[in-house]
């Protein structure tokens, strides 16, 4: 078939268009066309005695179908490959072999709508925190074509990196939710991660202490060795799994998860007050809805203004102090975490929990004090694992991007891969080679 004449452009210089645009040996351009905003560029595979797999006779070309790819932009114009695709069919009329398609990984995967070398800048940009849709956008293809190329390369380059992770003396288990199919129903998963090396290891699609217990004591036995520290949030399950598979490993709450939890009753304490007070679920014009953020900010963060319509706010609407309680033990909290002393720590842990368990005290933060009380010498772990370089603070920032990536995710799959393509840490070298047939 010639090229269309109409709207095609002459190339001038074939071959360099070609090194260009799709640089592969045995590949020729046939026809180069824009229509409307797009350009498609034809190729076709040059083949030369292909032979049939089963009997090795010659194989003849049946038919020529051509099948349409995503491929990259060049210079912001979305780019669409045409491949001009050879069906074979062996010449002996004896043999049982039926027709095929003559494929070519290097040009574009089986059943994958991108080119090969788009299908690889996709999962680079998703590896490096863009969205799914923007990609798609920039690709001017749907949301699914890049999603399934994601998928796929992602997974292929996760299986193949066998050194993707790093020796590391601190873990950290968490639980994400990431899945809501419904008000009632909510899947929850497990990120492990490398809390020292910012990594993640895997995220299993569960939060049991069995399953999670069962996939920690399948590791290798030397990787399970160096193990030092146990992160986790203050989740009795987790703090099981380690007990049973890991129970050398000093265990230690993470700071994010306990600072979580004092905002969580400064929150509490002030929407029942300000319920007391008014009768109603905070508005616009109450004195505590409009500080309800300022409350959860630390208090050296605060300007001068921030803090004085804290003050005021304070004063009009909790008449008989107690969001300021709440407020001062979650600063007292965060102070907490600021030593750099064992024992010094201790003693401030124990005081604060003291203080929280008085009779007087509002019933939210009585409970705080009890949650203090089991967990206490986990969080003090804290400061056991800081002094010995276990990195504890850095468990926070994962999570969060974790937790970023995590939003709206309804399926686990791929949930996993997205999340390991950002904070696993793959060697993105190992793309280059990899191949999907
Ligand atoms: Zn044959």
């Amino acid at each position: 078939m010639r090229p269309k004449t109409k709207s095609t452009f002459v190339l001038h210089n074939p071959s360099e268009i070609l090194r260009a645009l799709v640089g592969l040996k045995d590949v020729r351009i046939l026809a180069y066309e824009r229509r409307g905003p797009h350009v498609e560029l034809m190729i076709e595979r040059i083949l030369n005695d292909v032979l049939c797999a089963r009997c090795g006779s010659p194989a003849r070309v049946k038919e020529r179908p051509i099948v349409s790819y995503v491929d990259l932009p060049v210079y912001g114009t979305p780019m669409a490959l045409a491949w001009k695709k050879h069906r074979l069919c062996c010449v002996n009329p004896e043999c049982p072999t039926g027709s095929w398609v003559f494929e070519d990984h290097r040009i574009a995967a089986k059943d994958c709508l991108l080119t090969t070398r788009a299908a690889k800048w996709a999962t680079v940009q998703v590896g490096a925190g863009r969205t799914v849709s923007e990609v798609a956008q920039e690709l001017a293809c749907d949301w699914h074509t890049v999603n399934d190329a994601v998928t796929t390369y992602g997974e292929a380059l996760l299986a193949a990196d066998h050194k993707r992770l790093n020796r590391t003396s601190a873990i950290g288990l968490d639980e994400t939710s990431f899945v809501r199919f419904s008000r009632r129903r909510q899947n929850y998963a497990t990120t492990v991660a490398d809390v020292q090396n910012h990594q993640i290891i895997d995220i299993l699609p569960t939060r049991d202490t069995h399953d999670v217990a069962r996939w920690l004591s399948a590791r290798p036995t030397d990787w399970k060795e160096r193990i030092e520290f146990g992160a986790l949030d203050m989740s009795p399950a987790y703090a099981a799994v380690y007990s049973v598979v890991l129970p050398e490993v000093t265990q230690v709450v993470d700071s994010f998860h306990a600072i979580q939890l004092a905002n969580r009753c400064v929150d509490t304490v002030r929407r029942r007050v300000q319920n007391e007070q008014k009768g109603h679920r905070g508005r616009k014009h109450d004195p505590l809805y409009q500080v309800r953020r300022t409350l959860l900010t630390g208090e050296e963060k605060l300007s001068d203004d921030a803090r004085e319509r804290l003050m005021s706010s304070l004063e009009l609407g909790d008449p008989h102090g107690e969001v300021v309680i709440a407020y001062m033990i979650k600063e007292r909290l965060r102070d907490f975490y600021q030593l750099n002393d064992v024992d010094a720590a201790r003693a401030m842990l124990s005081e604060i929990q003291h203080h929280c368990l008085k009779p007087a005290m509002p019933p939210e933060v009585q409970q705080l004090g009890r949650t203090i009380r089991t967990w206490f010498d986990k969080i003090c772990n804290y400061h056991l694992a800081r002094v010995s370089n276990g990195p504890t603070e850095a468990l926070n920032n994962l999570i969060k991007r974790i937790k970023r990536i995590g939003f709206g995710f309804r399926n686990f799959r791929n949930y996993r891969i997205r999340a390991l393509l950002y904070a696993g840490k793959p060697n993105w070298r190992v793309l280059d080679s990899i191949v999907v047939h």
